[in-house]
């Protein structure tokens, strides 16, 4: 059994080494932004497809039983042209997307649909802003007016000239973000709700310090395909369609 695996998370090498293991045969897809980016075992393709359009012609000349969507909760363009390729084609596909963040009792947490959203509400709620978002979405942050430490894994390009920028690529311990959040005197965080955790002791710290915490919501997904939220769960998906009759 040949399976596609839209990856660039932690989730989805991790479900490339047990599909791997268990005799599968694995493709990985990555689509090539981080520089130094960690290569899941199994193969490995970089690059985008060409739309939905470009997915569809790649999947007829490099036919595979099934398709796995491992990719980022916020990567929403290639999980909507995975879907909808998927039902043009027939090819059976899984998303896997792990589960969001939630508040705990005590917690001040706004949550907004967009960037800008982000960006108008924070002078209100402090003056030095703590944005973890990566790199897309930052020039929304550009004219705030505020302080703001920016931390993303590769640098974007330009260089912003309105931020202090911190490469760092996760996973995070919360005594790593305390001290983080003290040395630069953070008075406001900004997040995705990208769930997961490699990159949630800062939501952990921030609480400890009694810091507001602006969240952006997730994209939707599309209708249709199965969505599930374990590694475990998209293995056993994966291995039920191999022991189908029609694989
Ligand atoms: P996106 O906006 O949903 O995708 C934009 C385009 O990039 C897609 O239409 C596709 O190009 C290409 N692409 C995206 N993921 C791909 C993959 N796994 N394999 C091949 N092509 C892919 O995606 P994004 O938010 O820029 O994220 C890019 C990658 O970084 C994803 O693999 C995602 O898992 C990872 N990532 C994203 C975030 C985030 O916050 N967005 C965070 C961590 C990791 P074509 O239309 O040409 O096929």
């Amino acid at each position: 059994m040949r399976v596609l695996l839209l990856g660039g998370t932690g989730e989805a090498r991790e479900l490339a080494k047990l599909l791997v293991a268990e005799g599968i045969e694995v493709l990985s897809s990555l689509a090539g932004r981080t520089a130094a980016a960690v290569h899941p075992v199994g193969d490995v393709r970089v690059g985008g497809f060409g739309g939905v359009d470009g997915l569809i012609a790649w999947l007829r000349v490099h036919p595979v039983d099934a398709v796995v969507d491992a990719t980022h909760p916020f990567a929403a363009q290639m999980t909507a042209n995975a879907a909808a390729a998927a039902a043009r084609t027939g090819v059976p596909l899984v998303v896997l997307r792990r589960a969001g963040w939630n508040a705990s009792v005590g917690d001040d947490w706004r949550w907004v649909d967009t960037a800008s959203a982000a960006a108008e509400l924070l002078p209100a709620l402090g003056s030095r802003v703590f944005l973890t978002i990566g790199r897309q979405g930052l020039a929304d942050f550009a004219d705030t007016g505020l302080w703001t430490l920016a931390r993303c894994v590769d640098a974007p390009q330009p260089l912003p000239t309105w931020c202090t920028l911190v490469l760092a690529r996760g996973p995070f311990a919360v005594e790593h973000e305390l001290a983080l959040l003290r040395r630069h005197q953070i008075d406001v965080l900004v997040t995705k709700d990208s769930g997961g955790p490699a990159t949630a002791a800062k939501l952990a710290a921030a609480s400890e310090l009694s810091l507001p915490v602006v969240v952006i919501r997730r994209p939707e997904l599309p209708r249709g395909p199965e969505v599930v939220e374990s590694v475990a769960e998209a293995a056993q998906w994966v291995m039920r369609l191999s022991h189908s009759p029609s694989t």
